[in-house]
């Protein structure tokens, strides 16, 4: 197992009042615990503040966990000092949505691709720029793009310089927070091709986190729902799109578009707005959207446990 995830919690204080003493909290990942086998790729969708992104970065310590457990290659990385982490994050990189966000605007691209590598104190100085040329041309880019700057390139464009980047210290995990969220739907594709690729290429796992269940399915062979901050399914890509055990999948693939227009979809139309995180409703999270809300689902909170066959689902039905 390359990466598994016990129990993971983050919260975050509200603060309030002149001297912004805290008054609140939000628990953006609750209870969370998964697995990525080496070479797998694991989806993890959900709508916006669900905890999917939070939980990345908290993999990666980007945001300090709360409580909880994340073992890579069977060490615990929340033991390792600052430093050790720093090192450790050689092998665990991140792609992020905005790659216009993520990439420095005064840096040209050989400077943003060489970094990483002075960082890890990889290769020397001729060695460094041999592997840009290299990273540039894995991704589809050529020489000539090493001296330009990021705001001369199309979102598509960057986003391959921001996976290049992540690949450039020869990880073994890649984090890609929805890494194609923010381009076009045609060159979405392109994107997803390539990471697929690259994994193949270079054994690669990934933990490949997105809003819609479309974007996840070609590319994942596990996917894990997260709703309000607790994951509440997670099975085989075909197992869960074939056959959805919690609601909320249920609710998610049936907006998702088929290209047959012969196939007419029940569309599963959820009412009210995702409650806050600040406040989750007591019992089942889910039952104030839920189209099979019982009584039990309001008071008792539902274990997320296997339903056969390494199917998990947190519901009572
Ligand atoms: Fe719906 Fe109840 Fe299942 Fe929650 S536990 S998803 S409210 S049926």
């Amino acid at each position: 197992m390359l990466l598994q995830v016990h129990n993971l919690r983050k919260t975050f204080p509200i603060r309030g009042g002149l001297l912004g003493k805290k008054t609140g909290e939000i628990t953006a990942v609750d209870d969370v615990s998964f697995y990525v086998k080496k070479g797998e790729t694991l989806g993890l969708v959900g709508e916006s503040g669900c905890g999917k992104s939070t939980t990345g970065r908290a993999i990666l310590r980007l945001h300090e966990p709360t409580s909880g457990q994340i073992e890579f290659e069977g060490k615990s990385l929340l033991a390792l000092s600052e430093e050790e982490m720093r090192k450790a994050r050689r092998d665990l990189q991140m792609v992020f949505q905005d790659p216009f966000a993520s990439l420095n605007p005064r840096q040209k691209v050989m400077d943003i691709l060489e970094e990483p590598l002075i960082v890890h104190g990889m290769g020397n100085g001729k060695e460094r720029k041999e592997q840009v040329q290299e990273l540039l041309h894995l991704v589809g880019l050529n020489q000539s793009h090493a001296m330009r700057y990021p705001h001369q390139f199309s979102g598509g464009q960057r986003q391959r310089i921001g996976i290049a980047r992540a690949l450039s210290t020869k990880p073994k995990l890649i984090v890609a927070d929805e890494p194609v969220s923010a381009l076009d739907v045609s060159i979405q594709s392109q994107v997803l091709n390539l990471m697929a690729d690259l994994q193949e290429k270079f054994e690669l796992t990934y933990l490949f986190i997105a809003h819609d269940l479309s974007v996840v399915k070609h590319i994942s062979d596990r996917v894990g729902v997260m709703y309000l901050g607790r994951l509440v399914e997670l099975a085989d890509r075909d197992e869960l799109y074939e056959r959805p055990l919690h609601p909320y999948t249920q609710a998610l693939l049936s907006a998702v578009p088929v290209p047959d227009p012969d196939f007419q979809k029940q569309r599963i139309i959820l009412s009210g707005d995702v409650p806050s995180p600040a406040n989750p409703p007591k019992g089942c999270a889910f039952h104030p959207r839920c189209p099979h809300v019982m009584d039990i689902c309001k008071e008792v909170r539902p274990e997320f446990a296997d339903q056969g066959g390494g199917h998990f689902s947190a519901c009572h039905l």
